[in-house]
């Protein structure tokens, strides 16, 4: 076994120029992905975008039209779905609601026939895993929202499937408890030494969670990569856009060199970036920079300050740990800033309508083409 990140690596699950159409609409088009053994993988996108589609054929609910799925080599073709080793949970957690926890667990150990004192072991096991040994006896009905979706996760984990597929699985928990089960779910998986699938259409639960995130529009992945690579380094205005808050500052590349490009934008301003990649001098393209690396000051920035713009505070919001800027240049052009507030003792007040000044580095953010 080599971890998700060792070059030795192998791919454990292959989607092979998987399409899939259901009559003239293609919910998945023409899409190759690989998932490597142990890894925590998310699907994000938006509604629609064919996330869900995808982890159904993993799972075998549904066939690709074209194209081929593989898990550790094999052509998961035909293989019904309670003959793969992948299992699926749902966000509506699908309990049996007359039946006690423990029944709900054991249910499908039951139906495979495993001996009652293995049933036994495994499902005290499995309550210990999701911390519910109290609620052993008790029905659905009787848990929390959280409770129920721990018994869920124990249910589909129970079976010792090589692959837990989970769809949308915090959904339908409120936003703290959200966040404290999304710890769990990491500790769950590292703790058990399986892969996870995750589809979802929080960028926070995704960027919490993965190792690796696919993020998908229109049937197509856009980029898989770690959580900070998408953020650090989005590969299209599509990602940089759907993951997190964005500017783009939008222009032509008027000079190029092997490490700067120098681009104007559309009122003549010259900003000179890194990051570039193989944006040719004259192409158009946009310059993403997250709001957090843009500096606001209410004087000028010594001479010498790389990227400085004029403007005016157009708005601004107190957030709590930070506060969001948005400054209004001379060209028209709304760009936003935000800066901690733990910083801002040393730092000068702003407030609506003063003059300011933006600043930023040259490789505070990526050149796009695409
Ligand atoms: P959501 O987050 O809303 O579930 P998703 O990204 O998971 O979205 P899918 O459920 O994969 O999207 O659906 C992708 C597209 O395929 C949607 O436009 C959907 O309407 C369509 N689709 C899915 N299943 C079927 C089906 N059985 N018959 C017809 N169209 C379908």
């Amino acid at each position: 076994f080599a971890p998700w990140n060792d070059p030795e690596a192998r791919p454990y699950i292959v989607f092979e120029n998987v399409t899939k159409r259901f009559g003239d609409f293609t919910a998945v088009n023409d899409l190759s992905l690989d998932i490597y053994e142990r890894e925590f993988f998310a699907l994000l996108g938006a509604s629609g975008c064919g996330k869900s589609t995808l982890l159904r054929m993993l799972a075998g609910f549904e066939e690709p039209t074209s194209g081929r799925i593989l898990l550790e080599g094999q052509d998961l073709r035909g293989i019904p779905p309670y003959r793969r080793p992948v299992n699926m949970m749902f966000q509506s957690y699908a309990l049996f609601p007359h039946m006690t926890v423990e029944a709900n667990i054991a249910f499908g150990l039951k139906q495979d026939g495993m001996p009652k004192a293995d049933i036994e072991a495994r499902v005290a096991e499995m309550l210990k895993l999701v911390r519910l040994e109290q609620f052993a006896r008790r029905k659905p009905h009787q848990l929390s929202g959280g409770q129920r979706q721990r018994v869920a996760l124990a249910r589909s984990v129970a079976k010792r499937p090589k692959v837990l597929l989970l769809d949308e699985p915090l959904g339908a928990l409120d936003k703290k408890l959200r966040e404290a089960t999304q710890f769990e779910l990491m500790d769950l998986q590292q703790e058990l030494g399986l892969t996870f699938v995750v589809v979802t259409h929080d960028q926070e639960e995704a960027m919490t969670m993965a190792d690796r995130i696919a993020i998908m529009d229109k049937g197509q992945v856009m980029q898989v990569a770690t959580p900070a690579e998408v953020y650090e380094a989005p590969t299209s205005r599509f990602v940089a856009d759907f993951v997190g808050n964005v500017n783009m500052l939008e222009g032509t590349v008027a000079e190029r060199s092997e490490k700067t490009a120098t681009i104007t934008g559309a009122s003549g301003a010259r900003i000179v970036v890194e990051n570039a990649g193989d944006a040719a001098a004259g192409s158009e393209v946009a310059f993403a920079i997250r709001p957090e690396k843009i500096k606001v000051s209410s004087r000028p920035p010594a001479a010498g300050v790389p990227n400085v713009m004029e403007g005016e505070i157009w708005d601004l919001a107190y957030l709590g740990d930070m506060t969001v800027y948005h400054v209004k240049l001379s060209d028209g052009q709304v760009v936003k800033a935000s800066a901690l507030n733990s910083a801002r003792i040393t730092e000068d007040q702003l407030s609506w309508n003063d003059k300011a000044w933006i600043s930023f580095a040259p490789d505070a953010g990526v050149v796009l083409t695409r």
